[in-house]
C-alpha cells in the first residue's frame, strides 16, 4: 500500500519507435546509421529496452509500448518482448491494478482526426493492448499528448478512465501536483487526468544526472513537496538507456529510493487513481500538445518547432486527407449497398489483424459469409486499404523540418499502398488526384516536390505491375501490424 504521508514519485515511460518496415514487404531496412547494428529499433533495443526489462524497470514504472514498437519486439526481439509482458502481467497479479497504459494505435496526432478516425484509432490500441498483456487497460497514451475534448470523449466513451497531459495544457487549480484532476465531457461523463511536471521531466531528460547525483537530486526536489501529493516524470522512453547511457541506472536508482530509504515514496498511475479518485475540476486546452506549442502547429502548417519553411506539411496533410476522403467513399459505398455499417465493421478488423479470427470468420460473423469469392476479395481489400489509409498519418511524417525524410516517405508509400488496393479492388484509380495534390508540396531543402518521391517509391518497388504506372504490386505485407 502506499505511503500517502510521503510525497510520491511516479515514472512513466513512453516506449515508441516510428514505423521503420518497407509498407510494400513488411520487411525492415538495413540502416547504416545505426551501425554495428542492422537498424535503430535493434541499437536502441540493446542500449535501452533489453537492459530496462533485465532489471526490472518495466515491473516499477508506469508505461505504454507503441504499436510499431511491440510488433518489432515481438518478431525479432522476442525476449526482451518477454520481459516486458511478463512484467506487465506480474505487476497486475500482484497489486490487481496494471501499470500499462495503452496508446491509440498508429500514433496519430488525434484532434486533427475525424471522430470516427479517432474511435478507430483508440479501439485497435485497446484492442492491441490486451492481445499483447491480456487485460483491460484503464488509461490511454495520447501521441504527442496531442488533445481535444472529442479525443477525451472517444477514450471515456471506450471504457478507459484516464490520460496523461502536460502542465501547460491544463487550466485549473494545479495545486494537487500530478492530481489526478477531473474533467467534466458531455452527457455526465468524465475522464481523469494525471498531469505531468513539465520541469521535472525536461530536466531528467536533458540534463539528467549521474546515478549517484539523481538520488540526491530526487529527493530534494521531492521534500519541498505536500506529503500524499504525487509528481509525474513522464517522458520517452528511450531517454533512459539510449539518449543517456546513464539512464538505466538512474531510472532503477529513482525507483530503488523510493522504496529503501523512506524520503519518498514511488507509484504508478493506476495504482494512484484507485487509491484517490480526483475531485478538482480542471478545464483542458483544446488543440495543445507536449511536443508543440503552437496549437499543433508542427503537424499542420508548421510552426517555430522545426526549422525552414513547413508549408510542406499542410500540403502534405491536405494531399492525405483528401486521399483519405476518396478513400473512405469507395469503401463507404460497397460496404451500405451490402446493408453493412462500415465503420463498426472497421473498427472490428482489428481482430483479423491481430490474428485472432480469420478473415472468413470475420466476414461471417458481420453478415458477409455468403458472399461470392470475388466480392469477399473486394471487401478485404478495401479494409486493408483502411489500414494503410490510417498508417499515412503516423505523426512522425510531420514532426521534422524535411519532406524528404524517411518518416514523410513513409506516409506517402502507405498511400501509394491505399491506392493499389483500391484500385485492384474496385478497379477505381484514385492516383491522379493523389498525384496533383502532392506537385504542389515541395522539400525545403532538395526543393523536390511530393511526386518525385511517389515515383522515386513506385521505382524502388519491385513486385509485378503497378496500375500507376510503377513497378508497384499488391502485395499484402506480413500480416500483423
Ligand atoms: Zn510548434
Amino acid at each position: 500500500m502506499t505511503d500517502h504521508n510521503k510525497p510520491l514519485l511516479c515514472v512513466h515511460g513512453h516506449f515508441y519507435q516510428p514505423p521503420r518496415e518497407d509498407p510494400f514487404t513488411g520487411e525492415y531496412r538495413r540502416e547504416p546509421s545505426a551501425a554495428p547494428y542492422a537498424n535503430w529499433n535493434e541499437r536502441i533495443t540493446a542500449e535501452c529496452y533489453a537492459p530496462n526489462a533485465e532489471v526490472g524497470n518495466f515491473g516499477a514504472i508506469s508505461f505504454n509500448l507503441g504499436g510499431t514498437l511491440a510488433r518489432w519486439m515481438d518478431q525479432y526481439a522476442h525476449d526482451t518482448y518477454q520481459r516486458i509482458v511478463l512484467a506487465a502481467k506480474d505487476y497486475r497479479t500482484r497489486y490487481g491494478v496494471g501499470n500499462g497504459l495503452a496508446q491509440s494505435v498508429h500514433h496519430t496526432i488525434l484532434p486533427l482526426a475525424r471522430g470516427r478516425d479517432k474511435r478507430c484509432q483508440i479501439h485497435w490500441g485497446i484492442a492491441s493492448f490486451v492481445y499483447r498483456f491480456g487485460y483491460q487497460p484503464a488509461g490511454m497514451w495520447l501521441p504527442e499528448m496531442a488533445v481535444d475534448y472529442e479525443t477525451l470523449e472517444a477514450v471515456a466513451r471506450a471504457g478507459l478512465e484516464f490520460v496523461v497531459l502536460s502542465n501547460d495544457q491544463v487550466i485549473g487549480d494545479l495545486s494537487q501536483g500530478a492530481g489526478p484532476y477531473l474533467v467534466e465531457l458531455s452527457g455526465d461523463r468524465s475522464i481523469a487526468v494525471f498531469v505531468r511536471d513539465r520541469w521535472l521531466s525536461d530536466y531528467l531528460s536533458f540534463q539528467m544526472p549521474s546515478p549517484k547525483r539523481a538520488e540526491e537530486w530526487i529527493r530534494e526536489v521531492l521534500s519541498a513537496r505536500p506529503p500524499g501529493t504525487l509528481s509525474l516524470v513522464a517522458t520517452d522512453g528511450e531517454t533512459f538507456g539510449h539518449h543517456h547511457r546513464q539512464g538505466v541506472a538512474v531510472l532503477q536508482s529513482l525507483i530503488a529510493s523510493g522504496d529503501s530509504n523512506g524520503n519518498y515514496g514511488t507509484v504508478t498511475l493506476t495504482q494512484f487513481l484507485k487509491q484517490k479518485p480526483p475531485t478538482i475540476r480542471v478545464e483542458v486546452r483544446d488543440n495543445s500538445a507536449w511536443s508543440c506549442s503552437h496549437t499543433l502547429g508542427r503537424w499542420i502548417t508548421g510552426c517555430p518547432c522545426t526549422a525552414g519553411c513547413g508549408h510542406w506539411k499542410a500540403v502534405l496533410r491536405r494531399a492525405l486527407d483528401n486521399l483519405s476522403r476518396d478513400v473512405d467513399e469507395v469503401y463507404a459505398e460497397v460496404l451500405r449497398r451490402r446493408d453493412v455499417a462500415p465503420w463498426r465493421l472497421r473498427d472490428d478488423y482489428i481482430r483479423v489483424l491481430l490474428g485472432q479470427v480469420s478473415a472468413e470468420r470475420f466476414l461471417g460473423e458481420n453478415g458477409l459469409g455468403y458472399l461470392s469469392e470475388e466480392a469477399r476479395r473486394r471487401v478485404l481489400g478495401l479494409l486493408e486499404a483502411q489500414v494503410f489509409r490510417q498508417r499515412m498519418f503516423a505523426s512522425c511524417a510531420f514532426f521534422f523540418d524535411e519532406l524528404e525524410r524517411i518518416e514523410s516517405r513513409y506516409a506517402i508509400a502507405n498511400a501509394l499502398q491505399a491506392l493499389a488496393l483500391i484500385y485492384y479492388a474496385t478497379g477505381d484509380d484514385l492516383s491522379r488526384s493523389f498525384r496533383r495534390d502532392l506537385s504542389v508540396a515541395i522539400s525545403p531543402r532538395t526543393g523536390r516536390t511530393g511526386v518525385a518521391i511517389m515515383d522515386e517509391l513506385l521505382s524502388e518497388a519491385q513486385f509485378g505491375d503497378s496500375p500507376m504506372g510503377g513497378d508497384m504490386a499488391l502485395t499484402r505485407p506480413n500480416g500483423r501490424r
